[in-house]
């Protein structure tokens, strides 16, 4: 993956793919129609996502992530357990759950710790589809089985009913001007979860909205290298994005280029404040949208992740 520039929020937008915000708030159904077949899956031109977002179960074979993040898929997917003592999946009909054993493990990891910090247990959002690959509705990331979105509302003491994962509205954690965090909703619990989650040696990245990185800036203290890993990002004011690096052995995952050094809360942070991020001037002339990727723009290794059974 190239290198990202210090000021390109909208380099990392187009990686991230984020055209429309993830959309933890987005509600599912209890009885999603699945998708009808496609009438000729093997030509070239089909756009991949069509494909990976076919594939219901796992490939089968050693867990192995092949690509980058944003162009990339795995074989041995896991699904994470819908239930666990201190997380609950949400949305399960996005089959979203998945990821390679090295997330999966890592989510149950890191939801056993979230009480110590005061957060009553985890409500996981979309992770990746069961082989990887991108998908028809929301992120191009999350394609390696090495990212999950973990929604910013702490985890109810009840479990939660099929309906109630699918249509419960996760918390906007942003003031309406995009300038702060809404501070009816922010707890200095939001904090330290995601502190924790900067502190686990895996993870490489996290996204949160700047706003939220703002509070965390602001409130961190004197012990602030954890910082370093928290990325300002479009969207990301109902979950914050947590990005493992690859796996030790996995021979064809691509890390992303370490985050600049420092915390991150000086100038850098202040340009997504700024009046061409905050309120940018529609273009004069539309740009055409760029034609979807095939299985041409994915690791060769993909082809036989999608069609192994
Ligand atoms: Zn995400």
């Amino acid at each position: 993956m190239p290198t990202q520039p210090r000021f390109a929020p909208l380099a990392a937008l187009l990686l991230l793919g984020l055209t429309a915000p993830a959309g933890a708030q987005d509600k599912g159904s209890v009885n999603p129609r699945p998708l009808p077949p496609l009438a000729d899956p093997d030509a070239p031109s089909t756009p991949a996502k069509e494909l990976f977002g076919r594939a219901a179960t796992p490939a089968p074979g050693p867990a192995h992530p092949y690509g980058s993040y944003a162009k990339g898929c795995f074989s041995g997917g896991e699904a994470l357990p819908v239930d666990g003592a201190t997380w609950q999946v949400m949305r399960l009909s996005r089959n979203r759950m998945w990821g390679t054993p090295h997330l999966v493990d890592f989510i149950e990891r890191l939801a056993a710790k979230a009480p110590k910090v005061g957060w009553t247990g985890l409500l996981v959002g979309d992770m990746s589809q069961p082989r990887g690959g991108p998908m028809l509705t929301g992120h191009a990331s999350h394609q390696l089985g090495l990212d999950a979105d973990v929604w910013l509302t702490p985890m109810p003491s009840h479990r939660m009913s099929r309906a109630e994962r699918e249509e419960t509205s996760a918390t906007d954690m942003v003031r309406g001007d995009r300038l702060d965090i809404d501070p009816r909703v922010w707890t200095p619990e939001h904090l330290r979860l995601i502190r924790l989650t900067a502190q686990q040696p895996e993870v490489a990245r996290i996204f949160v909205n700047a706003a939220i990185k703002k509070a965390l800036c602001r409130e961190a203290g004197g012990d602030r290298g954890w910082l370093t890993k928290v990325r300002p990002m479009y969207g990301h004011n109902y979950h914050y994005h947590i990005r493992l690096a690859c796996p030790d052995g996995a021979g064809e995952c691509g890390d992303q280029a370490p985050p600049p050094a420092g915390d991150g809360c000086g100038e850098e942070l202040a340009y997504w404040f700024s009046d061409a991020v905050l309120h940018p001037k529609p273009p004069k002339v539309k740009p055409k949208p760029r034609p979807p990727m095939t299985m041409a723009a994915l690791p060769a290794a993909c082809r036989s992740v999608l069609k192994t059974r």
